[in-house]
Formats: structure tokens, sequence, C-alpha cells
């Protein structure tokens, strides 16, 4: 049968009837670019975020550059964020003119580890971007604690954690900003790029609206150097009809993700833990262990698709030698990087499907692996 990693063709038939309509409705009114099916979503996903105001823009790694730039932040400046992410949070502190300045993660969540802040600090840091990996929130409260002792901005990278709540709030209502991705493999996905910023600063706002479209104030009127970086009216339609559809497909994940706890909790694997407050919104299943590749290549000989969520972490990569990070530096992020292994995980998954995904897991480690040696 074989297991695909996603299936986004399954989640479109879903609900295609509402996606034609919500499309159609954009190239009637010709709408392509902003216009009313963006304005609808922006103020649907305020309220569902429980924030004042959201401002869709073309991708997540641009929300995050614009949040920066917007907030004043760039050359001679230090943005702390963790080791363990998608490049796209670094890139958007370089693209912004500062400095990103790694911190490693937890051992068990894989996110930042908040203990380690104060290592990280320079004269020159601004702000601080916790990354709610894999759909877990960070853990907010000792860092919006220790960012306002501190003086810090707290943007959070949400781009992978959309529903998801620390303390009964969604993630995304924590930072002075919170960024969003809406690539089509997230929890809330566009036809292609999109992206947003979620804030409770309506001068934030503004000047996001402003940075989005040239700098300008009206048209042709540009108050500054902006950027073309625009969400699309066609993304902006299908997001509001998936919006509605956000907090069902997080159940189902969160229930798959109870049957692959149970169902591997022999096989000698690492399981993901919920940390305590967080409700995570299961982007990603991942697992760790030791043989991660001889793991991966026997269920991809079963036909089993999994991920790598990263292989290698931020300070080791090629485009980020400037920096002179060394292998040992963030120890628990490169652990991370050897050891993860992305499980299929998607609101439609089947049972069959998870099942065929265990057996597979099974089938190599029950073999070498004791019954009782339980983590
Ligand atoms: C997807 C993602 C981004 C970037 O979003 P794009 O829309 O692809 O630009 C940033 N950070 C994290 C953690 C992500 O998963």
């Amino acid at each position: 049968m074989g297991v695909p990693f996603v299936d986004l063709k399954a989640q479109h038939k879903s609900i295609q009837a509402e996606i034609d309509a919500a499309i159609r409705g954009v190239v009637e009114d010709n709408a392509f670019v902003l216009g009313p099916a963006v304005e609808s979503f922006e103020r649907d996903f305020a309220d569902y975020l429980g924030v004042e105001e959201v401002v869709g823009v073309s991708n997540g790694t641009v929300a995050l550059q614009l949040t920066l730039v917007a907030l004043g932040i760039g050359l001679d400046h230090d943005v702390i964020l963790p080791a363990h992410t998608f490049i796209a949070t670094a890139e958007a502190v370089s693209h912004a003119g500062a400095r990103p300045v790694f911190v490693d993660v937890r051992r068990d969540t894989g996110n930042l580890d908040a203990s380690l802040l104060p290592k990280a600090i320079t004269p020159q840091t601004r702000a601080i971007i916790p990354v709610h990996l894999y759909g877990q929130p960070a853990d907010m409260e000792p860092i919006l604690r220790f960012a306002s002792e501190r003086g810090l901005l707290v943007i959070e990278d949400a781009c992978q954690a959309h529903g998801a709540r620390y303390r009964g709030r969604r993630a995304g209502s924590f930072g002075r900003a919170s960024c969003f991705s809406f690539y089509p493999g997230k929890n809330l996905g566009a036809f292609g790029e999109g992206g947003a910023v979620a804030t409770n600063d309506h001068e934030l706002a503004t000047r996001l609206r402003r940075l989005r479209d040239h700098g300008q104030t009206e048209r042709y009127h540009h108050a500054e150097i902006g950027y073309n970086a625009r969400l699309e009216g066609i993304q902006g339609a299908v997001l509001g009809v998936k919006l509605k559809h956000l907090d069902g497909w997080n159940r189902a994940r969160r229930a798959h993700a109870a049957v692959y706890l149970e169902d591997l909790a022999r096989t000698g694997l690492t399981l993901p833990v919920e940390a305590e407050s967080c409700e995570s919104a299961y982007h990603l299943f991942v697992v760790r262990d030791g043989r991660r590749d001889e793991l991966r290549e026997h269920l991809s000989a079963r036909g089993i698709q999994t991920g790598l969520h990263y292989p290698i972490p931020v300070h080791r990569q090629d485009a980020y030698a400037a920096l002179g990070h060394r292998e040992g530096d963030f120890p628990e992020s490169e652990a991370w990087a050897r050891e993860c292994l992305s499980l299929p995980m998607f609101a439609e998954l089947s049972f069959a499907q998870m099942d065929e995904v265990i057996q597979g897991v099974k089938s190599l480690r029950l073999n070498t692996v004791p019954q009782s040696n339980k983590r």
C-alpha cells in the first residue's frame, strides 16, 4: 500500500466545492492581489487567534523579515533564535540586516531552552524569536519574563503552530508579533505561498501594511522604501475556507498522535512529549532514534515516506559558516539533527495507514529491542 508523508489531495477533495466557489469569487472580482478575500481572512484569523490584527503577506519568511524591519531591528542588532529550526527563521534576521545569535534547544521538546538565554544576550540584542517547532508552543512564560526584564521584543515564529495552545491561549498571541506561514504543507496551507503577521499593536500593523505594499500610504505616494510582499486574493479565499476546518483537522492530528504514542511505546524509539501547559498542533510527529538512517531506509523499502526536520542545525549550515560556529557548539540541536525522523502526519491519515507505519517500525524494532526496554 505505502504511506505518503502528507496527502494534500485528500484534504482538497474533502472541501473541493467550497474552495472552487471561493476561488471563483476572486476571479469574478478580479481581486488577485490583496482585496476583499484577504481582508476577510485577516479579520477571521485575528478572531481565531484572539489578537487585534492580522496582516497577510507573501510567505512566512517575509512575515518574519518585515516584522523585524517594522520594529526597527536591523544593522548592528542581535536577534536570538534556536539553532534547531528551519533556516527561514535565521534568514529573516539576516535579511533584516541583523545578526542571528543561536541558542540550544531542549532535549525533550526541541524548542528553545529558556535557561540558556542569559548566555546568549549581548548589548546589541533587541529581540528573541522562539519557534513553536513541530506544532508545539515554546516555553513562553520564562522567555517572556526574560525578555521583559531585559527590554527585548519577542516575535513568535508560529509557522508550524496554527491552532496550538499554550496555557489555553493560541500560539501566536503572546509576543509583540507572531509570524505564520501558509506554505501548502503547513496545518493551514494556501494554494501556493502565503504568510501573515499577527499582533495587538495597531501601529505595527499599519507599518506592516505599508511595508508589504512598496511603502505606499496612498497610490503612488511612497513614505518609505517598502517591499512587494502582498498576499494574493486567491490565497486569502482558500485560507478563509480552510480556517473553518483547522480545529477539526488539528483534532484529527492529535488523535493520530495518540495512536502513534500508544502503539510505538515499546519500540525503543524516543517519542514526542507534550510539555506542560501545551497543546501541540502536531504539524509534525517527530521521533528520535540513534539508528535513524537505518529506520528511515527500512520504512522507505516498505513504501512509507518519512521526513527529516531538520538534518543540519542552522549553525552548521554552509550559509552561516561566516558566524564561525563549530560542531559541539549546540549539542542538543546537533543531536536532534542526527536522530530526528518525522513519521507521516496529516489530518486525513487513515487507521490502515497508521497501522502500516506502526507495523513497519515494529518489524525492525521488536526483533532487536526487548519488550521491557521502555523509555
Ligand atoms: C515554514 C517555516 C517558515 C517559513 O515559511 P515560508 O512560508 O516557507 O516562507 C519559517 N519558520 C518555520 C519554523 C517554518 O516551518
